[in-house]
């Protein structure tokens, strides 16, 4: 894999004069810990405090400011976890700008995976969708450090389709164009989208790994289930129904091996909603998706 885009500046795109400055306070609340091989299982608490920021910056509509506030923030996030930090910006209706913020770990150069989770939100604030995914993400950052495989963790754009008015989820689009056009499409082990993690993964209340797959493929809802298995972490397969909805889909849609870690049976019924508030976020669920994801991300 070539070394990705530089991160030019704190500033990302909806910057500018009153706009998303650094934020010295940010990164510090990112405790660095050993990679997962040898590191005590998190306790959620990062991922919850991470989650609660990206919720405080309000509604994030795709392309607006405060998604570029969040986005910016995960940015640092990244960076301060010593990851190889990158923007890959593209456009969305309504003549704004939006992007994805990718954060590389090296691993074996032959495998790549990828953990990503949307920013923006639709009514609300979204806490649980899905602010939850990208604290998670933000988590994860500093443990990651000597994963199985090239590891991109992904912080999305313009997932919501209900503010885009667009078929696709724009962010994740972008980013299989950017795995096809470099060449990775063969090396990719699976694509992981975290959407509403902040609630689920308890006893009564499994999550659901979610894909169009008919059955389990081995290396993808196989190698996830057994992460989720290993980890305690209550988890079950569902089929998606006759549309994806979260950022797997677009790499589903082609041909790519994706899947979503979300909410189960009990669903978010707070989803583009104005109660879906950060009281409703839960650590120990933060912590069980974390704790999944990272021994997926450790295992061969
Ligand atoms: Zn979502």
């Amino acid at each position: 894999m070539r070394p990705a885009l530089a991160l030019i500046g704190l500033c990302l795109a909806g910057c500018g004069a009153g706009g998303v400055g650094p934020d010295p306070g940010a990164v510090g609340t990112f405790s660095v810990s050993p990679g997962a091989s040898g590191a005590a299982a998190p306790s959620g608490a990062a991922a919850l405090r991470a989650a609660r920021r990206v919720a405080g910056y309000g509604r994030r509509h795709a392309g607006g400011r405060a998604e570029a506030r969040a986005h910016a923030y995960v940015a640092r996030a990244f960076r301060g976890a010593g990851l190889r930090t990158s923007v890959q910006r593209f456009g969305v209706p309504g003549g704004k700008r939006s992007r994805n913020v990718i954060g590389v770990a090296q691993g074996r150069r032959n495998c790549l995976r990828i953990v990503m989770a949307h920013t923006d939100s639709a009514r609300g604030i979204g806490a649980n969708d899905n602010a939850s995914g990208v604290g998670t993400l933000a988590a994860l950052a500093p443990r990651i450090e000597r994963p199985a495989c090239d590891t991109w963790l992904v912080a999305t754009g313009s997932e919501e389709r209900i503010v885009t008015g667009a078929s696709d989820h724009l962010g994740a689009l972008a980013l299989v164009r950017k795995v096809r056009a470099r060449g990775l499409r063969g090396r990719l082990g699976w694509a992981l989208s975290l959407d509403e993690v902040g609630r689920d993964g308890l006893r009564g209340r499994a999550f659901w790994l979610r894909s169009p797959a008919r059955r389990r493929r081995a290396g993808v809802e196989g190698a996830l289930l057994a992460a989720a298995r290993r980890t305690g972490v209550p988890t079950a397969f569902r089929r998606d129904g006759r549309d994806s909805n979260s950022d797997h889909r677009e790499f589903a849609r082609a041909g790519l091996p994706a899947a979503k870690l979300g909410t189960g049976g009990a669903g978010e019924p707070c989803r583009h909603s104005a109660c879906d508030r950060t009281r409703r976020l839960r650590q120990a669920s933060l912590a069980r998706a974390q704790r999944l994801v990272e021994r997926a991300l450790a295992q061969d």
